[in-house]
């Protein structure tokens, strides 16, 4: 093909010759110039690492970029690193000797890749972050994500309407709050968007955090570990919740979390008709977190189509494989500590016992059958 393609650009130079200052002859010499350029990486070999399979959305990212690029005729090494740095940086290491022409990475450690994106940037390989922005390095190229700070507005938003606060519930109302693992820059946006909901319903005394840990530092939950999650969870019910003083609501960034929060508030007596589940969030709508949504125990979930955000990621590591500019629609918001990265963002959506059978089962995420 590649021979095929050459000997078309060698006789269109040959008719060029022989029509002199032919107009039409020129254009065909540039069509199959570019030709020639944009097909230098078809079949090419994709790199791409995801952070660990303990969680499913990431499985489900994996498989979607994976079966796309794969369609588009790409050749595709999908890793997983179980959550280890040195190990996810060892796999992109090798991607790149085994001659990856892309790299689409979801990285653990945001700010840990810097030597590896530079090996990469010096063999002329593009770097696509997806998900989660890789920090402190000038070798991102493009990011693909969902509108982070959104996911935790809608966080906090599902809290309050969990607590009535939208109808003029007037509290107070105790709750707690969590966050993600401070390495990963989505956790940050996660947090500052739904504080930006909930600092000022602290403020006007309807919410009470009464653990009194507000801040960021002391609420986040290292690589996102649920056992880390129900750990703080079950000590702050011990510290704190003493007296009868029960907690409303817990501000959980991701259904894996939640399911430890929610365990540690049945160890300590929640989730009987006398005395019920507080009002928890959540994110990715994985499968045990809908099940739980629908057995009336986690409240809510944020929903982040990993479909719609493995076709993103496609469209543009195919555009930059084949020479072009894909498309994107953020380029102010991303700043990874070296540049503004130019980034695709897509909306999440909030789900609960109101909407699932819409939005997960009409959007065949799961099937009814799943869910029972
Ligand atoms: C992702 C979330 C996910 C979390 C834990 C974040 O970077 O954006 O969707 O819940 O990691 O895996």
């Amino acid at each position: 093909m590649r021979l095929g393609r050459i000997g078309g650009v060698v006789s269109a130079i040959a008719l060029a010759a022989t029509m002199t200052a032919c107009g039409s002859a020129q254009k065909t010499i540039d069509a199959e110039a570019s030709e020639a350029a944009a097909g230098g990486n078809a079949g090419a070999l994709v790199g791409v690492t995801m952070p660990t399979k303990s969680s499913e959305r990431w499985i489900h990212d994996g498989d979607n970029v994976k079966k796309q690029l794969e369609a588009l005729g790409y050749k595709v090494d999908l890793q997983y690193a179980e959550n280890d740095i040195p190990t996810q940086a060892n796999q992109i290491e090798n991607q790149i000797t085994k001659g990856a022409k892309l790299l689409i990475v979801a990285s653990i450690d945001g700010t840990a890749l810097t030597s590896q994106l530079q090996q990469a940037a010096d063999n002329k390989i593009p770097v696509i972050a997806y998900d989660r922005l890789i920090r402190n390095s000038p070798n991102v190229d493009y990011y693909a994500t969902f509108d982070n700070f959104k996911v935790g507005v809608q966080q906090a938003t599902s809290l309050l309407q969990g607590l009535g606060v939208d109808k003029g519930e007037k509290g107070p109302f105790n709750v707690e709050l969590f966050g993600g693992s401070p390495d990963d820059n989505n956790a940050t946006f996660f947090w500052n968007g739904a504080m930006s909901v909930l600092q000022p319903k602290i403020d006007d005394g309807t919410l009470k955090v009464k653990s009194g840990q507000t801040d960021f530092k002391t609420a986040a939950i290292l690589r996102w570990d649920p056992a880390t999650a129900q750990k703080r969870m079950e000590d702050i019910l011990t510290k704190t919740y003493t007296g009868g003083a029960e907690v409303d609501g817990v501000l959980s960034p991701y259904d894996g979390l939640s399911i430890g929060i929610l365990s540690a508030l049945k160890s300590s007596g929640y989730g009987t008709s006398g005395q019920p589940y507080p009002v928890v969030t959540g994110q990715d709508a994985e499968l045990a977190s809908v099940k739980s949504i629908v057995a009336g125990e986690q409240y809510s979930t944020i929903f982040k189509d990993t479909r719609k955000l493995a076709e993103v990621t496609v469209k543009m590591a195919d555009a930059v494989l084949k020479g072009g500019k894909p498309e994107v629609n953020n380029t102010k918001d991303y700043d990874n500590g070296t540049k503004v990265v130019p980034s695709y963002l897509l909306d999440p959506v909030i789900v609960d016992e109101s909407n699932y059978k819409d939005v997960i089962i009409g959007g065949d995420y799961y099937t009814e059958d799943q869910l029972k």
